[in-house]
């Protein structure tokens, strides 16, 4: 197929990372396909979906990378980091111990990604705020201390999830526009 005129092709890699069972793979779903499902399965091997958006009349593809179940085992390989200008760090608003890993991911992304990759803290589960046990202060908080961006989203409910990956999509392609320029 001919290019279009005067296009530019972007294609964005970004990862999800986060503690098993915050809800990463539902939040993908919800994104490329408004798919959630109550019994998902952690699945192993690297999966990625890739879906078009358009900002700023651009036509972006987002291709994004689910762990697939490889944290489980504390697993995830480099392979998976490799080349990502943009994550979504998810951890759940019902489980603290989730929120206390959000540092690690931070640490292990770092090792694998310089810092020009585009974050987000994504408290997750926001329709359980009748178990909640991680206030919206407390994730804000953390999102100010280590320069992320800061959304609460609902997989379940659909609340914010579309929103989360263009906040980070657009980020990164301000972050290209800004090298080119
Ligand atoms: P992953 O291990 O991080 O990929 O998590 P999954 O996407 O597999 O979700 C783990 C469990 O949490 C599943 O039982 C999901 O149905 C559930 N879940 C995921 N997102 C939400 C959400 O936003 N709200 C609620 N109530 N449950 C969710
Ligand atoms: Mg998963």
């Amino acid at each position: 197929m001919d290019e279009a005129v005067g296009g530019e092709e972007y294609l964005f890699k970004i990862v999800v990372i986060g503690d098993s069972a915050v809800g990463k793979s539902n939040l993908l779903s919800r994104f490329a396909r408004d798919e959630f499902d109550l019994h998902s399965k952690a699945t192993i091997g690297v999966e990625f979906q890739t879906q078009v958006m358009d900002i700023d009349g651009k036509e972006i593809k987002a291709q994004v990378w689910d762990t697939a179940g490889q944290e489980r085992f504390r697993a995830v390989t480099s392979a998976y980091y490799r080349g990502a200008v943009g994550a979504l760090i998810v951890y759940d608003i019902t489980r603290r111990s989730t929120f206390d890993s959000v540092k690690r991911w931070l640490d292990e992304l770092n090792t694998h990604c310089d810092t020009t990759t585009a974050r987000m803290l994504v408290g997750n589960k926001r329709d359980l705020e009748n178990i909640r046990d991680v206030s919206v202060d407390e994730g804000k908080r953390l999102a100010e201390e280590e320069g992320l961006f800061f959304i609460e989203t609902s997989a379940l409910d659909s609340t914010n999830v579309k929103e989360a990956f263009q906040i980070v999509i657009r980020e990164v392609y301000n972050n290209v526009r800004r090298k080119v320029l």
